[in-house]
């Protein structure tokens, strides 16, 4: 068995590392506390190569696999989850989509230019009435001469505000539950699409999420993603790689909760003694160390299964359920042990603690990860 990371991982973390420190954390709180999205780091992280670690070198990535690019989701995750969130659906969800299922044309289209950050993706999955179950999802691509017409809401589409595209899911055979999905590429610039409003949230502040009106948008039959009514299966495979990333996310924002309240107990002091001296505190501590022990145990075991082709539907959904409740734990945890400091808005520790809340609600619920796993072991 081997734990280690390869020197080129450890080293492409340490660019990572000082890329966070320079390029998001200086402005991780201004952007939650204005709801500002940092667009100009698509292009930046571009450059760098990091939007495209795990794509194909043909398009411009870099031919790495998911281990890898979970090393770049648990560093982000730990400078700014918000922030992360935006890259999150653009590179774990659109791009991933197009990567795995797309012609050569759509992935020229918008796989290339989404490597170099230049256009921007979206994944409109969810509507009011279909979150955990696409089979109520009732978005309708009703097939027209050269392609289909989309009619429908989308709710909760991060990046919406400002996607160049969208990948959505819609009924190609209305009344036929998931075996009637389709996933299709929507432009921006479609006549009929618009951003009916932006959702105000309780924690990824920055992020920035829409609810989308699809009103009689004609696209041709080039925007099908993948196989006409197979869009279901197509989304799942995407969902399962997507919930290895936000494993990594919960890990690094974990992580992130724990090293700032190991400095503030060490720097504290009541009853003539720094509060990291009390047992009821190390103890807390402790678990909490642990939990994200174990939680990068199961991300990472997760990714070097998918790098290999092994299944790793259940591995998946351990990871982010597991990594997701850590994540909040701890942040919880990390809040009472700054005490009334955790509590006021200067505190980074309020802003983990409204932003970690998220990773159990998408990509699938915490409840939704326990059917899959127990559907897994057989039940
Ligand atoms: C900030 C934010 C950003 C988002 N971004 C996106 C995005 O970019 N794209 C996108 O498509 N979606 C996005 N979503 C939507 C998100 O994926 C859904 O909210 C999530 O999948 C849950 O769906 P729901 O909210 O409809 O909850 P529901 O499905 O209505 O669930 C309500 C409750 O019932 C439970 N439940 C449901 N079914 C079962 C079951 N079978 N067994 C046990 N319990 C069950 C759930 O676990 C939950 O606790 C976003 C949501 C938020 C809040």
């Amino acid at each position: 068995m081997e734990f280690a990371f390869t020197p080129e991982q450890e080293a492409f973390r340490r660019a990572v590392v000082a890329f966070c420190r320079r390029e998001i954390e200086p402005i991780a709180a201004r952007c939650d506390e204005r709801g500002e999205y940092p667009l100009h780091l698509f292009p930046t992280m571009g450059r760098l190569g990091y939007l495209g670690v795990k794509f194909p070198v043909e398009y411009g990535g870099a031919g790495e696999g998911n281990v890898t690019y979970a090393i770049l989701a648990e560093e982000l995750g730990r400078a700014s989850a918000g922030i992360a969130l935006g890259v999150y659906v653009h590179v774990a969800l659109a791009l991933t989509a197009i990567s795995v299922f797309g012609t050569p044309e759509q992935k020229e289209r918008y796989l290339r230019p989404g490597i170099a950050g230049e256009k921007i993706g979206a994944w409109s999955f969810a509507e009011a009435s279909a979150g955990s179950d696409p089979a109520s999802i009732v978005t309708r691509a009703e097939k027209v001469d050269g392609g289909y017409r989309i009619s429908g809401t989308k709710l909760f589409t991060t990046n919406g505000p400002f996607a160049d595209f969208v990948v959505l899911t819609a009924s190609t055979l209305p009344g036929q539950g998931i075996k009637g999905l389709s996933l299709l590429i929507v432009d921006r610039d479609t006549p009929g699409f618009t951003v009916a409003r932006r959702i105000e949230t309780m924690g990824m502040r920055a992020a920035q999420t829409a609810e989308l009106c699809f009103d009689g948008c004609v696209v041709p039959r080039e925007a099908l993603l993948g196989e006409e009514h197979r869009g279901a299966a197509a989304a799942m495979q995407t969902l399962t790689l997507g919930r290895i990333t936000a494993a990594a996310y919960a890990l690094g924002a974990g992580r992130a909760a724990l090293e700032a309240t190991l400095a503030h107990v060490t720097q504290r002091q009541q009853f003539g003694q720094p509060v990291g001296k009390f047992q009821g505190v190390q103890w807390m501590l402790a678990d909490m160390a642990t939990a994200l022990e174990a939680s990068r145990l199961l991300t990472y075991q997760a990714a070097w299964l998918a790098d290999r082709g092994l299944p790793h539907i259940k591995e998946a959904s351990m990871a982010k359920l597991f990594a997701t409740e850590t994540a909040t734990r701890v942040a919880g945890d990390a809040l009472q042990l700054h005490g009334g400091y955790g509590y006021v808005m200067e505190s980074p520790i309020q802003r983990l603690y409204r932003d970690v809340k998220l990773f159990e609600i998408g990509e699938g619920t915490s409840q939704i990860h326990r059917n899959i796993i127990a559907r897994q072991l057989g039940l």
